[in-house]
């Protein structure tokens, strides 16, 4: 994938290894693709669901990823227990919604421990993002 973001860049600004992290670098560079929206200005990204730790790591990815940040106010985060990603272009109001695939989540479940952690963040790192992720109609 091109201008794929890097681990280390993942690392440095949000601190550490997770695979949270992972899936909000992959899943921001997914939903850009899936609605053709340019990175920072021009789209808008409703999380949902993620706002507790260590899903809320995804937002830090998401935000590195999209550059939608909490600063420039194109990032919203809804507290639900619903997980899902709305991807809202700027330029045509196209909304799409990004969910998670259950196998993936229940992955998530069954990891424990730091170093598993980092282990399948890197597994999930070096995978095709359909694998992860799926588009829904809003
Ligand atoms: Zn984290």
């Amino acid at each position: 994938m091109k201008n794929k973001i890097s681990l280390t860049e993942g690392i440095r600004f949000h601190g550490h290894l997770g695979p949270w992290l992972v899936l909000g670098l992959l899943m921001g560079e997914y939903g850009l693709k899936k609605i053709s929206a340019d990175k920072y200005f021009g789209l808008e990204a409703e999380i949902s669901g993620l706002h507790k730790k260590p899903r809320s790591c995804l937002i830090d990815g998401l935000q590195l990823s999209t550059g939608c940040t909490l600063g420039k106010g194109n990032i919203k985060i809804l507290k639900s227990k619903d997980i899902f990603v709305n991807f809202i272009s700027s330029k045509t109001n196209k909304k799409i919604r990004v969910r998670l695939r259950d196998e993936i989540l229940k992955t998530l479940e069954s990891t424990d421990g730091h170093s598993a952690c980092e282990k399948l963040a890197k597994k999930i790192y070096r995978q095709q993002p359909d694998k992860f992720f799926m588009v829904g109609k809003v």
